[in-house]
């Protein structure tokens, strides 16, 4: 294969000479394929060397109401098209999201058969989208930092690429990692060896729990699959997300861990942010890079990325 110019921000591309193997990223695309893109693992001589970011209420609060009106949404969606008797939605919904990380997880074990995409359109397709505004803080901080950065989210593509988009961040990552991704259909089936999440039937909580065919986080294999995607090291990646579940496994899977969204730690997390605009008074470590790696910083030598 020919060489792959591949575009990135300046700092990124003033890494360049520091490189040392080739990371390969999967992108789950509408018409589920999967695009296989070139990248690689850089070495920044500190201490970490990629970053996995949660996207929804990690890189924008809460309080934006994307969260609020999708919860409704599914619900709506349990009831109309899967004709759940209304006064169980709201526990069941509830319920299912603790259990599975997911209700749409939760609803495909307990045996629902809906189609994937129709569901995300559903619940994704009357979001207010329009209170999320470009972050150029965040933009600031996330181009500045000399690691790959990825996106590890539970929703669908569209979802991420239209937050990303709106959030002015669509080209602050290396990579997406997302519920297509996680979710091949039967037919494409690229990435075989992933397993289900959830392999074994769970009698947490006393509680009989059916597996659920749906791989999504907070399930260890769902991190440890992501860890092999981004061929990652999880000692030298940083896991942020504002989920305490996905925190708790993404330290069962050996990354490194940051809880969002709040000044508490939580099982597993090894630093707290209330916001991620903190992240550089409470992350400073992101930024330091051994002296060799200054000299190069300092290098105007680099205009573009071109791999072999
Ligand atoms: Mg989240």
């Amino acid at each position: 294969m020919g060489g792959v110019i591949v575009e990135c921000n300046p700092v990124f591309r003033l890494y360049v000479r520091s490189y040392t193997s080739r990371l390969r990223f999967f992108i789950g695309l509408s018409d589920y394929n999967f695009l296989e893109m070139d990248s690689a693992r850089i070495t920044t001589g500190g201490k970490y060397e990629c970053l996995l970011f949660d996207m929804d209420d990690t890189l924008y609060p809460m309080s934006s109401g994307l969260n609020l009106a999708c919860r409704k949404n599914i619900q709506d969606y349990m009831l109309e098209r899967l004709h759940i008797e209304e006064s169980e939605v709201p526990k069941m919904c509830l319920d299912l999201y603790k259990e599975y990380g997911t209700t749409m997880a939760g609803l495909k074990a307990l045996g629902y058969e809906f189609d994937n995409d129709e569901f995300h359109a559903y619940v994704h397709g009357t979001l207010p989208y329009d209170n999320l505004k470009p972050d150029p803080v965040l933009r600031n901080l996330l181009l500045s930092m000399p690691q790959p950065k990825i996106i590890f989210t539970n929703a669908d593509q569209a979802h991420a690429m239209q937050v990303l988009n709106r959030l002015g961040l669509e080209d602050c990552f290396e990579g997406i990692i997302c519920f297509e991704t996680l979710n091949p259909p039967k037919q494409a089936d690229p990435t075989e060896s992933i397993p289900l999440s959830n392999d074994s039937d769970s009698t947490e909580n006393g509680c009989f729990c059916p597996k659920s065919p749906i791989l999504c986080k907070p399930f260890v294999e769902a991190m440890k699959a992501a860890i092999r995607i981004a061929n990652v090291d999880p000692k030298k990646t940083i896991f942020l997300d504002d989920s305490a579940p996905n925190i708790a496994s993404g330290k069962a899977a050996g990354l490194n861990t940051v809880i969002v969204g709040r000044s508490d730690l939580v099982p597993g997390a090894d630093h707290a942010l209330g916001s991620i605009h903190n992240i550089k008074e409470a992350l400073p470590e992101i930024w330091d890079v051994e002296g060799d790696q200054q000299q190069v910083i300092q290098s105007p030598a680099v205009a573009t990325m071109v791999l072999a």
